[in-house]
């Protein structure tokens, strides 16, 4: 398994690119670590598979290296990489048997027959196709082909790094748990260094313990799924985390207090925006609290969520989504407060920490 480094990466697919708007991965400049389990996120578009195309070879960076261990393999073929992929679609020989599939890259390589048969039924068990091994891939429901696509890029125990290009798509729900599940406990029994493209944040969080959410082809953060959800370090990971995401609202900063609509709130630190800066407050719809107390909000509806309900308000004339329990009382001539330490504040869509 390999620690990955992205230096000072960028990809544009036109020729003679001007601007930052002409460039599908802006800046990544990052180093994973080796059996990091990172799961790129992000919306339709944003570049995560430009970036996992440049990481296996598929790709040549515009501008940039890229190393696996510190050895430079920017410009290495895919087969010299020496990694195994997981696409969308499951890639496996239908004539042969699931067994034989499994066991192909292995033989490939010249591993010996009683290592392959060994290795082959562990990973038969894990995807759960025991029963299947003699079967021929063809007439195979998607799904267990998928499997044997997964068990394909699981079977080596020598690559630098396993890429998953959002390979749950074809798989029913109830089976993507349990394949999230079991990839989980596969990284943490092996340690491989496992790279998992997806634009579904429940996938992400659950199977990674880093997520890296991109945005216009830019990394905005890298952090654990608490470090996302309590810190956003941009305004746009704030509204695609959580459900419903980060309310963020315009806001005037003044020293220590920053003012919303005609309501000031003191903060424990002075955060520093540049003059002229877009500033705003973030804070997440769990993190407000609706009274008789506080700052006044009219409440427009109230939606059933099963043990918690989202209510819709306006508040300091903006959209605002507070979530509740669900036997909380909503009083009509209702009053909201926010928890200090939740408030999160942005100049132009980045976050201001105490740190500046
Ligand atoms: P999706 O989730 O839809 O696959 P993504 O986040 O993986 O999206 P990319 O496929 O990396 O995004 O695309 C990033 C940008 O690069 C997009 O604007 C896309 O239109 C553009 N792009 C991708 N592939 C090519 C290509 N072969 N030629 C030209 N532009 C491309």
């Amino acid at each position: 398994m390999a620690r990955i480094t992205l230096d000072h990466i960028r990809h544009a697919y036109g020729p003679n690119p001007t601007s930052d708007k002409d460039y599908a991965l802006r800046e990544v400049d990052h180093e994973w670590n080796d059996g990091g389990a990172y799961a790129l996120l992000g919306p339709s578009g944003c570049g995560k598979t430009t970036l996992l195309n440049i990481i296996s070879g598929l790709l040549q960076p515009s501008h940039g290296r890229i190393l696996f261990d510190g050895k430079d393999v920017t410009n290495l073929a895919t087969q010299a990489r020496n990694i195994a992929q997981v696409f969308q679609f499951p890639v496996i020989y239908d004539t042969m048997t699931v067994y034989d599939n499994l066991a192909f890259p292995l033989r490939n390589r010249g591993v010996a027959e009683p290592e392959v048969d060994r290795r082959v039924r562990d990973i038969l068990e894990v995807i759960d196709l025991a029963p299947m091994a003699r079967r021929k891939a063809q007439g195979l429901t998607a799904d267990q082909k998928q499997k044997i696509s997964l068990g394909r890029g699981l079977v080596r125990n020598d690559v630098n790094a396993i890429l998953f290009d959002e390979p749950l798509t074809v798989i029913d729900p109830h089976m993507k748990w349990v394949l999230r599940s079991q990839l989980k406990r596969l990284h943490k029994q092996f340690g491989f260094t496992m790279v998992y493209v997806t634009h579904d944040q429940t996938e992400a969080l659950t199977f990674a313990d880093k997520v890296v959410v991109m945005y216009e082809g830019e990394i905005v953060q890298i952090g654990t799924p608490a470090e996302l959800f309590e810190r956003p370090s941009h305004t746009f990971v704030g509204y695609f985390i959580g459900s419903p995401g980060m309310n963020v609202i315009p806001a005037k900063l003044a020293g220590n207090s920053v003012t919303v609509g005609t309501e000031t709130l003191a903060l424990d630190y002075a955060p520093k925006a540049e003059a002229g800066a877009k500033t705003e407050l973030g804070i997440r719809p769990e993190f407000i609290r609706i009274g008789r107390e506080g700052m006044p909000v009219t409440i427009n509806r109230v939606e059933d969520i099963g043990r918690q309900k989202i209510v819709r308000a306006t508040f300091a004339g903006q959209p605002i989504a507070i979530v509740v329990t669900e036997d909380a009382e909503i009083p009509s001539d209702a009053r909201i407060t926010f928890e200090p330490a939740a408030i999160n504040i942005y100049a132009n869509s980045w976050r201001v920490g105490r740190e500046g």
